[in-house]
């Protein structure tokens, strides 16, 4: 993939070099993205046991130990997913999860009354989830689940730590929003390219890796969905939606205040 994902201009500047592809700068739009990546193979093998076990390299990009270890915190994300969610006033309503993973965030919802499906490109993800007693979930290809479904299905779709993974953003926001009741929200949550820790950390950055084709500034992601709908939205860091919502627990505010800078935006249908 060469051309800009946002802009389809086709100029670019190389910001970092990856054993097996490049980070570049749009020369129109600034947009930071993967280039050169193989997508196919990538997407096709790469959400596997490997990815969320025990990350080596850069090359090797995932999680240290996803379904593991990382257990505990990862609940308490979904959690702090779902505090953020309810501030907008939504109670037991229908949501669905896109790029689900683990079926954190599904599992919490569901014992919160919401009727939470959730779907994910990994079949490794989606079956240890269900090996968990997770329900409603499905291991499918984003963007032709969104086309098939049925329109006024979902009140509110959220996208925790996926929409830097797609070479199309703004087709699965397109697709989403037409799909959506009225009323509905999309809420998405994405690392923050342009955070004072990104900027600090230069060629160590931690979301360095194949699995990632955006690096999403607050200017691009602007850009992106202006792209993609004319619906109003807001764009906020995760930090400051935890701080302000009641109910929300120490530790997620300390998650998102230190190295997990990222950005929260909420597109209103
Ligand atoms: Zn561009």
């Amino acid at each position: 993939m060469i051309k800009c994902p946002i802009c389809g201009f086709s100029k670019y500047l190389v910001v970092y070099e990856l054993d097996y592809g490049i980070v570049v700068q749009c020369g129109k739009c600034e947009l930071v993205y993967g280039a050169n990546l193989r997508l196919d193979d990538y997407l096709k093998c790469s959400y596997n046991e490997a990815y969320y076990k025990k990350r080596k390299t850069k090359d090797n990009a995932g999680y240290w130990d996803y379904f593991g270890i990382e257990r505990e915190d990862r609940k308490k994300i979904a959690y702090s997913h779902l505090q953020i969610l309810k501030s907008y006033g939504f109670r037991k309503k229908r949501i669905l999860d896109v790029g689900c993973g683990g079926g954190y965030f599904i599992e919490l919802a569901q014992k919160d009354n919401f009727e939470a499906y959730g779907i994910d490109a990994s079949e490794y993800a989606i079956s240890k989830a269900k090996s968990h007693g997770i329900k409603n979930i499905m291991q499918l290809d984003v963007l032709e689940f969104l086309t098939s479904m049925n329109t006024g299905l979902f009140d509110a779709i959220c996208m925790f730590d996926f929409i830097e993974h797609v070479p199309n953003p703004c087709e699965i926001v397109k697709c989403s929003l037409n799909k959506m009741k009225c009323g509905g929200i999309i809420m998405m949550i994405t690392p923050r390219y342009d955070s004072a820790y990104a900027n600090g950390l230069d060629d160590e950055y931690m979301h360095y890796g194949r699995d990632h084709i955006l690096y999403l500034t607050e200017n691009s992601l602007r850009l992106m969905i202006s792209k993609a709908t004319n619906c109003k939205f807001s764009i906020c860091n995760v930090k400051e939606a935890v701080k302000n919502t009641e109910g929300i627990n120490s530790w997620a505010y300390k998650y998102y205040s230190e190295k997990r800078d990222k950005l929260l935006v909420t597109i209103f249908k």
